[in-house]
Order: C-alpha cells, then structure tokens, then sequence
C-alpha cells in the first residue's frame, strides 16, 4: 500500500489559518490566505486543461503568485518542471525538449524570452491566467509519498542538466532532516533571497507549509535590503551561496547581526577560509551544508560549533542520511582516504527523468553517486575536495582545483579565478589558471609567489592566463569545461 499524507498546504491552514504563512513586499498572507489563493489559481489551471498526472513547466521569479501558483500545482497533482529564468532562450527550449513538457506556465514578464521558444508547448502567461474564469478546483486530499511533484534541472556544471525527479516523499524528508538538524523554533521566520526555482528556495517554500513558519521572500538578493529585513522581521535563518554571504559581510561593517538570527545556512559550492574566519569575527552563526538537486536539499551540514575546528568540513549526514566514500572498485575506502562521495536517504530522487541509463548510472543499490570527491575524518566529518570530472594528476598527485582557486581568490588583486589541468608531456597534466583582474597592476609572478606561500609546489598554476570574465552558467557555478575549450583554442593558435 502506497504511503500517504494528507495535503500539506490544506491540513496547514486547518491547523494554523492564522498564522503569516508569507511575507512578499509589504504583504503578509496568511496560511488560509495561501490556501485560498493557491486553490482560486488550482481552479484557473484546470479550467486551461491541465489536471492531475499531467506536467506543467513553469518560469517566474521570486513573487507571491508564483509561490501561489507553484503550491496549486502541488496540491492538484500536476508534476512541475521548474525552469530557470536566467537561463537562455536556447536553453530553455532544450530543457522543455528534453522533459516533455506540453505546457508552460510563466511570468508576463518574461513574455520576450518565451517569444522566443517555438510553440510545441502550449503557453500560458500569469495575465491569461487572471483572464481566465476559474473552475471549482480538484485538489488532493492526500499525497502519495512515492509520486514525483517536481522536477528541478541540475545547474549543468558537469556537462547538460538533468531532470532531477523529486517526490512528495523526498520533499517531506528533506524537511524533516532539516528540522532535526536545526530544530523548529515557534519564532522561526526564513528569509528566502535565493531563487524559488533552485532547489535552495523551493525546499524553503516546503517547509514553510510542513512548519507552519512565516517565509519572508525576496525578489532577488540585495544585501542591504537582507540586512534591514532580518532586523525588521526578526529572521532567524537565512539560506545563502558563498558570494552573498561575501556581500553582506562587507555591507556590515561593525555592526553584529541582532541575537535572535540563529542560522545562516550556507550551501552550493566551497567555502573559502578567509569567509569563514570572517563569520568566526562577526559572530554570524554559520552552517555549512553540502547537498544537491539530487537530495532535495542539504543531506550534510556543519554547525557552528564545528566550523573552525573542522575547517573545511561539509560536516556530518543529517539524521537520515548516510555518507560513504568509495574508490573506484566502488569498495568501502577507510577514514582519510580519498573517493566518490555517495549518499543514501529517502531524501535522494528516484531518478533522471526519461534517462532510465543515467538514473541506473547513478543510483546503485539506493545510493547516489555523487561525482564528487571528498574524505571522511575518523569522527564522521566529510569534507568535499571537488567534482570528480575535474580532478587533476599531476605526478601521480591529486590536485583539486577549488583549493587553488581558493588561494588565488584570497589574493586581493584577484576579482575571479579558475583552474584546470592542462596536458603536459612530463607530468601528465599541471594545473593552470584564469584570472580576472580585481588591480590592472597585477602580473603572473606575482601570483606564483603567492601561491608557492600557500602551496605545494605540485600544485602552484604552472601558466596564468588573465582573461575579462570567467565563464559562469545560470547558477554561476563555474564552468570549467568551458575553460578548458578555451585553453584548447590557445593552444591551437599557438601551434599554428
Ligand atoms: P550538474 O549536475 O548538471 O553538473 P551541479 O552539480 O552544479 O550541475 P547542483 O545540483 O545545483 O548542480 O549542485 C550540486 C553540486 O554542488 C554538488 O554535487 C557539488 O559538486 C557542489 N557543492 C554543493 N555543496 C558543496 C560544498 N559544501 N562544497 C563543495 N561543493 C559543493
Ligand atoms: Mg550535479
């Protein structure tokens, strides 16, 4: 018998129609308000056609509609993919392709961009939606744990993104492993500046329901509004990627954050040491978090208490989740030692979708494999190195290219770095670097000098190339493939 909950929104506004559910430019909506609104916009969807078991891609920014919109296609059944809307044209019409999608629910905003994907699916603007005259909506009274209800494509780091299938169950055990890690707290209230189609602000938008916690959003982040709104609402936790803790550190100056924020959960990519140490000085209670599309959120975190003894660290699987590392053989490597990161845990998807070879791929025996390399200390901590597919050898030595572009980052001339391995005759391949100035006078040598302060000689950028921009996708995670077809094309030109 398939698992079941009742629906999470409708059994929230049973339980707390008078609690602020969400807080969106002045507004502050109620639970009954959320459900009311999600269930008049469930009733305009349906009356276009879509019902339970269809799809829906849909593409909006940070907005109380599309909060509304994203909660009533929950509640009808009707799967979402959640597309990007920083993401190109082209791209867009590749991600449509490739999941199927027959319709496309977007912001009128953006009604230049979706001009621009050809009509094989059929498309429907907010404004239509309010033209539209609504039918009393079918909702579920119950979800099954099971049943995906969102699809979220990866950032496309490593190669094209994927359609990552997450359940109703995923979503709920996210949530849960998140509550017992942090704990729920009655004056909790969540400011959401990250973008409701990733999954950092989407599993924001989950618990929000399961808690019954106020979501404070914000249209996009700006660290001065951030800094005045965690005082004016009292925010207690904030989720964040490493450049906007960056900004807002800086926008602080001296001044503390006030004693009630209790978490800033800090998740995507590597922290680098000088912004931790910075945390350490301004007292900001900082969790580091390692997770994926893949896991629906977080699967490792690291709290406070940890963060300096445990420099580095990702932290320890959250309740439950486990980790292990393995080697290529896919055995069991001991403490220390370096592998794949694999995970388990009912937050992990249930697969690609329409990519059953990569799903088989990736999941084995209930473990993802994550493509990332990391070690665990012998007291369980993990600590993530980089993405597998961009690992260099150099000598026989491993080098990951984050902690030299860590390095280089902490170089006060340098606005960006990126590195990557380049073939070499003797050693197989050396690492070399893209550099975007932060000061016109920096040289190479002084960045050698730098780095062999920092580093092992193996690891020191045998070649700078100083370039305007580094190539970034969507979720400015950055692209190293790129970076590599550039160093390709140097090296052509230069053969000729
Ligand atoms: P694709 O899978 O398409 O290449 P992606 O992996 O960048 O894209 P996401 O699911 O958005 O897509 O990102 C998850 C990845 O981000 C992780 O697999 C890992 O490589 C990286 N990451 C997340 N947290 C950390 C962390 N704490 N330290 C280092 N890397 C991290
Ligand atoms: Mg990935």
């Amino acid at each position: 018998m398939a698992e079941t909950m009742p629906n999470w929104l409708k059994k929230r506004a049973e339980l707390s129609p008078d609690r602020v559910a969400l807080i969106f430019e002045e507004h502050a909506y109620t639970y009954q308000q959320v459900f009311e609104k999600a269930k008049w916009y469930a009733g305009k969807l349906e009356a276009l056609g879509l019902k339970k078991g269809g799809t829906a891609a849909v593409l909006f920014s940070n907005q109380a509609e599309a909060v509304f919109i994203l909660y009533a296609l929950q509640m009808a059944g009707i799967r979402v993919v959640i597309l990007n809307h920083r993401l190109t044209a082209e791209e867009l019409v590749w991600q449509l392709d490739d999941s199927q999608a027959t319709v496309l629910v977007y912001e009128t905003r953006f009604n230049g961009k979706v001009s621009e994907v050809p009509a094989n699916a059929r498309k429907i603007s907010t404004k239509d939606l309010l033209e539209t005259n609504g039918i009393t909506p079918f909702i579920l009274d119950e979800y099954e744990l099971n049943e995906v209800t969102s699809i979220m494509y990866t950032s496309g780091t490593t190669g094209n993104p994927k359609g990552v299938m997450q359940t109703y169950g995923n979503h709920w055990w996210s949530t849960n492993a998140s509550a017992l890690n942090l704990g729920l707290h009655v004056h909790d209230k969540w400011l959401c500046t990250v973008p409701i189609f990733h999954i950092s602000g989407y599993s924001i938008l989950m618990r929000g329901q399961i808690y019954g916690m106020p979501i404070v959003l914000h249209s996009s982040f700006d660290e001065k509004k951030v800094l005045e709104d965690i005082g004016r609402y009292d925010i207690t936790i904030l989720s964040v990627v490493s450049t906007m803790l960056r900004r807002i550190i800086d926008r602080m100056g001296e001044n503390k954050l006030p004693d009630s924020f209790r978490c800033m959960l800090l998740g995507g990519g590597p922290a680098t040491l000088p912004l931790l140490q910075a945390c350490l000085e301004k007292e900001i209670p900082v969790f580091q978090t390692y997770g994926m599309t893949e896991t629906s959120s977080q699967v490792v975190t690291l709290s406070p208490e940890y963060s300096m003894e445990r420099l580095g660290s990702a932290g320890k699987a959250l309740f439950p989740n486990q980790i292990q590392i393995v080697n290529d053989a896919g055995e069991i490597v001991p403490p220390g030692a370096e592998g794949e990161i694999i995970v388990k845990g009912p937050n992990v998807t249930a697969g690609y979708l329409n990519r059953p070879e990569e799903t088989a791929d990736k999941i084995r025996d209930s473990w993802l494999y994550t493509g990332d390399i990391g070690y665990i200390d012998d007291q369980g901590f993990l600590y993530v190195l980089d993405r597998r597919s961009d690992l260099i050898i150099s000598g026989g030595e491993n080098i990951y290219p984050a902690e030299i572009e860590g390095v280089l980052q902490s170089h006060p001339g340098v606005a960006d770095a990126g590195v990557i391995g380049m073939s070499d005759e003797q050693w197989g391949q050396m690492p070399v670097a893209f550099i975007v100035k932060k000061e016109s006078g920096l040289r190479g040598e002084d960045l050698f000098a730098f780095c062999e302060r920092k580093l092992a000689k193996y690891k020191v950028p045998k070649k700078v190339y100083f370039v305007d921009r580094l190539p970034r996708n969507a979720a400015k995670k950055l692209l190293r493939r790129t970076l590599r077809e550039w160093l390709e094309a140097e090296r052509d030109e230069s053969e000729h």
